[in-house]
């Protein structure tokens, strides 16, 4: 399974080949980063090395959970797993206490209206893509 398409990796310069600026991950500096559609008039990005999303003012997603936790819950939710599985595992893999399971549905509800409002043309979490 995947979660979105990643970007060719010639993106060492400061431009793609439309001649845009590219935009460095406001987290570790990394420039694999990709647009995720743009929101209330702000362009938003998701970052490929730290797995973080990230607007152009900085705004968080996610502040409580390390994303990479969010990102696991969200692929195993889309796997067709329960919040309750998703739980375990997360408490396995990460040795943290599991996430509730309205957590869980409130970080599925998030990824998922970010997906359709913000980014129309995005290939979002969609299990064969
Ligand atoms: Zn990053």
């Amino acid at each position: 399974m995947r979660t979105l398409e990643r970007p060719k990796p010639n993106q060492r310069t400061n431009t793609d080949a439309t001649g845009m600026r590219i935009t460095l991950c406001r987290r570790c500096g990394s420039s694999d980063v990709v647009k995720y559609g743009i929101c209330k008039g702000q362009q938003r990005y998701f970052c490929m090395s730290c797995q973080r999303k990230f607007a152009d003012s900085n705004a968080l997603l996610y502040k409580r959970f390390p994303v990479e936790q969010v990102g696991a819950a969200l692929s195993m939710f889309y796997s067709g797993f329960s919040t309750r599985e998703i739980g375990q595992n997360l408490t396995q893999q990460y040795q943290v206490p599991a996430p509730s399971k309205s957590t869980i549905y409130r970080w599925v509800a998030a990824y998922t209206s970010a997906a359709l409002q913000c980014s129309p043309g995005v290939q979002a979490i969609t299990g064969d893509a």
